[in-house]
């Protein structure tokens, strides 16, 4: 009977996509960095190519060892179909170039992520299609703006950088009541702590160049849903060229297998140290969803397992305690990253909205004296006396 039940999610994060036979009995999954693949028999290559047989052609199209990495988070995200891209901006662009045309509008929030909001702001409008970005927590206003109709609903929670919460359900319905698609970046959430395609979302998708691969040593991203539409996006990008590498996909692949022991210790410490900056009096407000305090905690704790490892908080003083603060830190790359085994810390001027001018920052809400704080795998106790230090240093 046992064998017969769905795997949990750490045994999918160890075995998923890997329990056929691999090349050679190799038990770990090879690196294929063939670009094409060889037929001696015409037939044989003709029906791969026509789709009638699986195999392998050329790598812009697919690839045994990027296979491997889409199938896993495939199975951590519950879904029917996954497609992978070079990086996490190339997903969510191929995802709205394929969704979206001309004339269509796509309701989204302020607080995406920044490259997204580049989309929005410069690009699309560009090819005619219409963005609005609502009050991200403002789910009426949000409501009854998908409600005069669109084609896109894009969302993402928790988001970047201030760890607002968005209601996956509520919005996802209220998609589907004027016929538009629901897509979720699940970035920050990671498919441990949220599944948004059990939430309603037609597409999820991340930058798996953050949790996922959790080593900061590979960029990535993965689109997954229904088979009719990753199938199209999964076209598009064939063409667009916007493909993952098989290195890339394979280092991809060995930082998932810890992602469920990962999360977890990033979840609880993420908790334990945004509890301890909230009674720091060098600290004017402390954002983690976690926190019985956070505007949207219900929401949170409806559609999360666990809380996430990302949190921000504001240094009273501003930007020039963040200078002096940040520098302090003995534990954290001062980097624009997130996810890591290590903890990473920034401001989002050269972080999540690096991509922004000050103004653009300013009309999104994003105060620039801000610290993001991404908590690695490091014990908490090293983390907690680390922002103390640091923290003391600033009184
Ligand atoms: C980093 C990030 C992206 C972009 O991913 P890249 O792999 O850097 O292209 C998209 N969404 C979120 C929430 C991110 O944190």
């Amino acid at each position: 009977m046992a064998n017969q039940e769905e795997p949990r999610m750490g045994t999918r994060a160890v075995w998923g996509g890997e329990e056929g036979p691999m090349w050679q009995g190799a038990t770990q999954v090879p690196v294929v960095h063939s670009v094409s693949f060889g037929y001696a028999d015409v037939d044989a290559w003709c029906a791969v190519a026509k789709g009638e047989r699986p195999g392998h052609i050329y790598s812009r199209n697919s690839n045994p060892t990027v296979e491997v990495f889409e199938e896993k988070v495939r199975l951590l995200e519950g879904a029917a179909a996954a497609t992978s891209f070079a990086t996490g901006m190339a997903a969510i662009s191929n995802t709205l170039f394929t969704l979206l045309s001309p004339g269509d509008r796509v309701v989204s929030i302020k607080d995406s992520y920044g490259g997204t909001s580049k989309l929005f702001i410069e690009f699309l409008p560009r090819f005619g299609i219409a963005a609005t970005l609502c009050t991200t927590g403002d789910h009426d206003a949000i409501e009854a703006e998908v409600a005069q109709g669109c084609r896109v609903v894009y969302l993402e929670s928790p988001t970047n950088p201030t760890l607002k919460i968005v209601d996956l359900a509520r919005l996802c319905a209220a998609a589907h009541r004027v016929g538009a698609l629901a897509v979720v970046d699940n970035t920050f959430a990671t498919p441990i702590n949220q599944n948004p395609l059990a939430l309603g979302a037609d597409l999820v998708l991340h930058s798996a160049t953050k949790f996922l691969g959790g080593h900061a040593d590979a960029l990535g991203g993965v689109v997954c849903g229904g088979h009719e539409l990753v199938e199209r996006i999964y076209h598009f990008r064939e063409i667009n060229g916007a493909t993952l590498d098989p290195m890339a996909a394979y280092l991809l692949l060995r930082g998932m297998k810890t992602l469920h022991l990962r999360v977890r210790q990033q979840n609880e410490s993420a908790l334990r140290i945004a509890r301890f900056l909230q009674a720091q009096p060098q600290v004017a407000a402390v954002f983690y969803p976690g926190l019985e305090s956070h505007e949207h905690h219900d929401i949170a704790a409806r559609q999360m397992r666990g809380y996430g490892g990302v949190l921000s908080f504001m240094l009273k003083g501003g930007y020039d305690a963040v200078r002096a603060f940040l520098p302090r830190l003995r534990y954290a790359h001062l980097a624009a990253n997130l996810g890591p085994v290590e903890t990473v810390a920034g401001p989002p001027a050269t972080t999540s909205h690096v991509e922004c001018t000050p103004e653009e920052r300013a009309a999104l809400g994003i105060p620039e004296g801000l610290v993001r704080y991404s908590v690695g795998i490091e014990d908490t106790e090293d983390l907690l006396a680390d922002l103390q230090e640091a923290l003391a240093a600033l009184s």
